[in-house]
């Protein structure tokens, strides 16, 4: 499964917010928050098509896709050196496919800040130059290596030394490697390296209660902030969260977000918007048994996203039935579908788009 890891110095609301993430009054009954380590849990994926396919289907039961996160925790100033817990979180972060990476927004004179003062962008530094730091380091060990071929003559092998010349300067600069421009040919060189800064990267304002709704000041720093760095600046109140996540009914919950002007959650904006920038689309299986969401690759074929439901699937690949959400919605069933010829037969070159409801012919 794909990972976000939950990245941010301590005390920024990590673990309050990992913990409304896992709480599973606020998630599906069918498939609850389940904790694989302490730190590492499998969330489903809040999806509304979900529940107009069980009403036009009537499954036994509806299982939304999901994501795993990742608390990753012992991230301080110094860590790439081995202050605190050191370099634990490295071999943490590294398997992580995203970063969520946490700021502190809100005062509360109760909650100790690691620097004394309430600084969202010198707490993003902070965290970016240990990051940088890591990359640093792994750049510098592939150098060696890389001046040793490259001096063989070879023009490929020079070009990948030049490239990661230019990888370790920017780094140099204070820059993470995802903000360095780089043409398609040298992608793979580049994701061969395993830089840590490269992985796409979310903000999360965490804020007070009275700023859920339009942000404030801290907020307004960050976005200006990144604003070169296309990504996303998401508002949340982690408290907040987790005191939603506690009341039991869910009358009671929608009344408290009105009271705070929410319409839904903020842990159900963040996990979606977790879900893009993990580059994942969403296909639906849709039987009388069970009604499913499954989650691909932007860009997978037909038999890769068979594979998603069992290896098996994917090397018998037959062939793929497809039915568009939106049709199947329109003309209510499957024999509806076809009879407005909106029934598709795909073969193994066909690229799955999200929202569609497939189901695969195999040999096994
Ligand atoms: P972590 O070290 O980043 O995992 O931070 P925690 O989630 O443990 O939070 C540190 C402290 O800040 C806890 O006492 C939380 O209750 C508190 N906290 C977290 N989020 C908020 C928030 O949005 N507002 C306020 N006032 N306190 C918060």
């Amino acid at each position: 499964a794909l990972k976000c890891g939950i990245v941010g110095l301590p005390n920024v609301g990590k673990s309050t917010l990992f913990n409304c993430l896992s709480n599973a009054k606020a998630q599906s009954a069918n498939y609850p928050f389940c904790t694989i380590e302490p730190n590492v849990g499998t969330i489903s994926v809040p999806d509304p098509r979900l529940e107009k396919l069980e009403s036009l289907v009537n499954p036994e039961r509806v299982v939304p896709t999901t994501m795993e996160i990742v608390d990753i925790a012992g991230l301080v100033k110094g860590a790439s050196k081995g202050e605190g817990l050191g370099n634990q979180f490295l071999a943490n972060i590294r398997e992580t496919d995203a970063i969520i990476h946490v700021l502190r927004c809100f005062e509360d004179d109760n909650i100790v800040h690691v620097d004394g003062s309430v600084d969202p962008i010198r707490d993003k530094e902070v965290i970016d130059f240990e990051l940088q730091l890591k990359d640093l380091e792994t750049i510098e060990k592939k150098l060696n290596s890389l001046a040793r071929t490259a001096k063989s003559g070879d023009k490929e092998a020079k070009r990948i030394y030049a490239l990661a010349e230019r990888i370790k300067e920017h780094l140099e600069s204070g820059q993470s490697a995802r903000s360095l421009e780089l043409d398609e040919s040298e992608l793979p060189h580049v994701q061969e390296l395993q830089l840590i800064t490269i992985k796409p990267v979310m903000y999360l304002c965490n804020v007070d209660e009275s700023s859920v709704k339009d942000g404030n000041k801290h907020v307004e720093a960050v976005k200006e902030a990144v604003k070169d760095e296309d990504a996303q600046v998401l508002i949340i109140g982690a408290q907040i969260e987790a005191d939603i996540a506690e009341l039991e009914t869910y009358e009671e919950r929608e009344m408290f977000m009105d009271e705070l002007g929410l319409t839904e959650p903020g842990v159900n904006r963040l996990i979606r918007s977790a879900y893009k920038l993990l580059n994942l689309d969403t296909y639906f299986t849709a039987g009388e048994k069970e009604v499913r969401a499954w989650t691909v690759l932007n860009g997978s074929t037909a038999p890769q996203a068979a594979g998603v439901i069992h290896t098996d699937f994917e090397k018998g690949f037959i062939r793929a039935e497809v039915m568009k959400y939106e049709d199947f919605v329109k003309y209510g069933s499957e024999a509806a579908c076809k009879e407005a010829g909106k029934f598709g037969v795909e073969g193994k070159e066909y690229i799955v788009q999200d929202g569609d409801i497939m189901h695969f012919r195999f040999n096994v």
